[in-house]
């Protein structure tokens, strides 16, 4: 009880922190356009778009919170729809298609196996498991290097299982930092998280739908090479 108090505590001085940030570069410009001493255009305009930057960081950070709320409360309740697992890495691919984001690193599902209307089911519940797929392959682009591929690859197991994996090639994580990486507001390097749009929160979202779909995930990461998240989800 007393160790749930104290991440409880810790987790409302981190969110505050995360917020206070932006908010106190968002206070300093607004004072200084209200100054009046801003006169050219082009300066205000480039106060204006860090503005907006920051605004929409904000944004962003008090989504990933609500998110990781929700899944937390519904950690135990155990989902009951069958779904495809093919769909939901096809609609975030297209996802990340039409927001630009699969240029310089291009997501490859190829699998010939498996496509839309043989795909292997999983119990689960479709919005978690998309959001699963978003938060990793979006990773796996913004911690690739440029212009290389990230993979994604089913693989049925014996055992009833499914392994789906995404790879990327790029830095990599150290190993000493591996088994942090899904704690709220765990980053290897904050500033380049924050600078490509990052809350610190999308790892600990995976973690716990992960544990509400009874599946297991697996990182491992060789430096300066490539990058492997490894999901085993039950079969249905
Ligand atoms: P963020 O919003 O910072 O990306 P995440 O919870 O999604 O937060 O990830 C936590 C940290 O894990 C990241 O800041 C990054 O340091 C590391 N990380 C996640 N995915 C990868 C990857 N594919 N390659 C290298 N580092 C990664």
């Amino acid at each position: 009880q007393r160790n749930l108090e104290k991440v409880r505590r810790d987790f409302v001085a981190n969110v505050s922190h995360e917020l206070r940030s932006p908010l106190t570069s968002l206070v300093g410009f607004i004072e200084t356009l209200l100054s009046g001493d801003v006169h050219d255009d082009a300066t205000r305009s480039k106060f204006l778009k860090i503005m907006d930057e920051e605004a929409k960081r904000m944004n962003r950070l008090i989504d990933d919170i609500l998110s990781l709320s929700r899944v937390e409360t519904e950690e135990h309740i155990s989902p009951t729809t069958r779904i495809s697992i093919i769909e939901p890495i096809v609609s975030v691919i297209a996802a990340l298609e039409e927001r630009g984001l699969n240029k310089k690193n291009k997501v490859i599902f190829n699998d010939k196996r498996f496509n839309k209307d043989n795909s292997p089911l999983i119990i689960g519940n479709f919005d978690e498991i998309n959001q699963v797929f978003m938060n990793l392959i979006e990773n796996a682009i913004k911690y690739g290097f440029e212009d290389t591929d990230v993979d994604v690859q089913l693989l049925q197991l014996k055992n009833n299982e499914l392994n789906v994996q995404i790879i990327n090639k790029g830095e990599g994580i150290p190993k000493k930092y591996i088994e942090r990486l899904t704690e709220r507001f765990f980053r290897v390097d904050k500033a380049r998280s924050s600078k490509i749009g990052g809350t610190g929160l999308g790892l600990a979202i995976v973690k716990h739908i992960l544990i509400r779909h009874r599946a297991s995930l697996r990182i491992k990461s060789e430096i300066n090479k490539k990058t492997t998240f490894s999901i085993k989800f039950p079969l249905a």
